[in-house]
């Protein structure tokens, strides 16, 4: 079993178009909380971040944030953490958020919610980190992306063992659960030529 005392979340700085996105982003805050989690995030009030924060300060839990410079100038710090971090550049960010934190989880978001679960994945797959990550897929959000992914497989530029390296899941007690019994792939990334 993975220790997993800290663990980063990448979501949507929206709220997206439906309350089930606020409503996943609360529940995987409660029970960060009932399990003595502790949160690494980006550490804004704003969008799913927010409602992830509130849900996990109100369980009283305890959460990390790590914020650039330019974000905090804007006022986007969430008020009530109990620790935060202001960092110069979000590549800065990216990077202490991988120190802290013992497994990964990405909540539906746009662009910079991939970006960062993609950088992880990858960072896995070349062997350069061997951390827990998965997809909270809620409402059905990350179902195209595991198309295009399923796409990648077909086409021969991804193993299907990296595809199973993940953990997806639509309910958070199971997605934790994956992730305590994540084990990383020896698979190599490269395959044969056919
Ligand atoms: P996006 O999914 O495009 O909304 O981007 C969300 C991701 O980018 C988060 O996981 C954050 O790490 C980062 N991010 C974007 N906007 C903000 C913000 N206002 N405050 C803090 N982090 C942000």
């Amino acid at each position: 079993m993975n220790n997993l005392s800290a663990i980063a979340v990448f979501c949507g700085s929206n709220s997206g178009g439906n309350e089930l996105y606020a409503d996943g982003a609360a529940q995987l805050g409660a029970s960060f909380a009932d399990n003595n989690i502790k949160l690494i995030y980006g550490g804004t009030h704003k969008g799913l971040m927010g409602a992830l924060a509130d849900a996990l300060l109100e369980g009283k839990g305890d959460a990390h944030g790590i914020i650039t410079q330019r974000l905090y100038d804007k006022g986007h710090l969430h008020a009530g953490l109990q620790a935060h971090e202001v960092v110069a550049t979000m590549r800065e960010r990216k990077g202490r958020m991988d120190e802290l934190a013992d497994a990964f989880i990405a909540l539906p978001g746009g662009i910079g919610t991939l970006e960062e679960f993609m950088e992880v994945w990858t960072l896995n797959q070349l062997g350069e980190i061997q951390k827990p990550l998965g997809l909270f897929n809620v409402n059905g959000f990350y179902d195209p992306f595991m198309v295009f992914i399923d796409h990648m497989i077909t086409e021969r530029f991804l193993p299907p063992e990296h595809r199973h390296s993940i953990v997806v899941e639509s309910d958070p007690q199971l997605l934790l659960k994956g992730l305590q019994q994540y084990q990383p792939t020896d698979v190599p990334k490269w395959l044969p030529i056919v």
